[in-house]
């Protein structure tokens, strides 16, 4: 058991946003490996059990703490494990998460709403703007060399519609051959897996998988870092890149026309995406190739991942607060390549922008 390592140094404690917003040890990762160890201590105290089950899902899942741990506790692993066997071992405790597995059981997206509305919402609202769209959505039959995963908070949300107006402007601009897996797209099993439900989570990459592979896509580009952990890492696909959209992008510039700048811009680095995929340099080499002045934020957590925003909505807003006075991004625009960030970013109504919005626009109205 690795979390036998910690040796209580306290180097993760500045690092973690639940200790930062709370102030209280057993919200970091020492308070929570040191749990752990006198568990395996004291086998029947079932009130400090207990509460260390709750307090496993107070984290949002972000990384700091097993980048920062020089004695190699695995903590990312520790948390997960943990937290699988909690919701199998106390399901009752757990209650508040049984209508998101529902949802996903029954209709394979995270809102309830019915699967084949993937393609409804953001379709309805652009395809007057970008002709052809509604052809670009998958169906039996169709073959493409990039296929689209949307996910379900940029296939439902309204508010990530000038993302997708973007990305989609930016595809036909550019002339690149895709299909959007639309109504066809299960959720990619992302919270199933925060919960450490690996057969559940399962059974919704499966038939991602047959999707992906039927249309022969070469690529799958997705939006989402917690999607693209999952099609990266977990769907099995053989023979299929699966890239971040900023990777995508990336790769076809050697330089872009010089983005119009009227405004301040600040750059938040998603931690799914730096921390747990790696993707560190693409986002950035794509904003300095638009020859875009910005401001790099500390490589902290927005607070919106680990299913935090379902456990304790309170918290995760504060640690975006916190995050915004400490960095003094206000009279910023907040640039960003996650639409679980956005979400964050846009609740304390802060100005966003993911990177394909200004990307759009400098291929629209740059300066060569
Ligand atoms: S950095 Fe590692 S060893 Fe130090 S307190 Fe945190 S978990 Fe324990
Ligand atoms: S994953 Fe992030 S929020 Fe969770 S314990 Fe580690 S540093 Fe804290």
């Amino acid at each position: 058991m690795s979390y036998d390592k910690c040796v209580r140094c306290g180097s993760c404690l500045q690092f973690c946003p639940m200790f930062d917003a709370t102030g209280e040890e057993q919200f970091s990762p020492r308070g929570k490996a040191y749990l752990l160890q006198v568990m395996d201590q004291i086998e029947d105290d079932e009130e400090l059990a207990k509460e260390f089950r709750r307090l496993l899902f107070e984290c949002s899942l972000c990384g700091r703490c097993e980048e920062t741990c020089s004695s190699g506790v695995d903590l990312l692993r520790v948390w997960h494990e943990q937290r699988a066997k909690a919701i199998e071992t106390h399901p009752e405790e757990f209650a508040y998460l049984e209508p998101l597995k529902d949802a996903l059981a029954n209709v394979k997206n995270i809102y309830g709403l019915a699967a084949e509305d993937r393609a409804i919402y953001w379709l309805d609202e652009l395809e007057d703007e970008i002709p052809g769209l509604a052809d670009r959505v998958y169906e039996k039959g169709k073959t493409t060399e990039n296929i689209i995963f949307l996910g379900c908070l940029m296939s439902f949300r309204g508010s990530q519609i000038p993302v997708l107006r973007s990305l989609f402007q930016t595809l036909e601009k550019l002339e690149i051959d895709y299909l959007v897996m639309g109504a066809e797209e299960n959720c990619c099993g992302h919270p199933l897996y925060l919960m450490g439900n690996e057969k559940g989570a399962q059974e919704l990459r499966e038939h991602n998988k047959k999707v992906i592979t039927a249309a022969e896509a070469k690529r799958v580009i997705s939006c989402c870092p917690g999607c693209l952990i999952q099609l990266r890492e977990h769907h099995n696909l053989e023979g299929v890149e699966a890239l971040h959209h900023t990777q995508f992008f990336d790769r076809l510039f050697e330089k872009t026309k010089k983005y119009d700048q009227k405004e301040k811009f600040s750059y938040h680095d998603p931690c799914e995406l730096h921390r747990i995929l790696e993707i560190k340099t693409e986002p950035r080499s794509l904003i300095r190739k638009m020859g875009i002045e910005f401001k790099e934020m500390d490589l902290s957590c927005c607070g919106g991942g680990g299913l935090l925003r379902m456990t304790d909505p309170n918290l995760s807003d504060k640690i975006i607060q916190l995050r915004v006075a400490r960095e003094g991004v206000k009279d910023t625009t907040v640039i960003t390549a996650c639409p679980s960030c956005r979400e964050q970013l846009l609740g304390q109504d802060l100005k966003t922008k993911d990177i394909v919005e200004l990307l759009s626009e400098t291929l629209d109205g740059g300066a060569d």
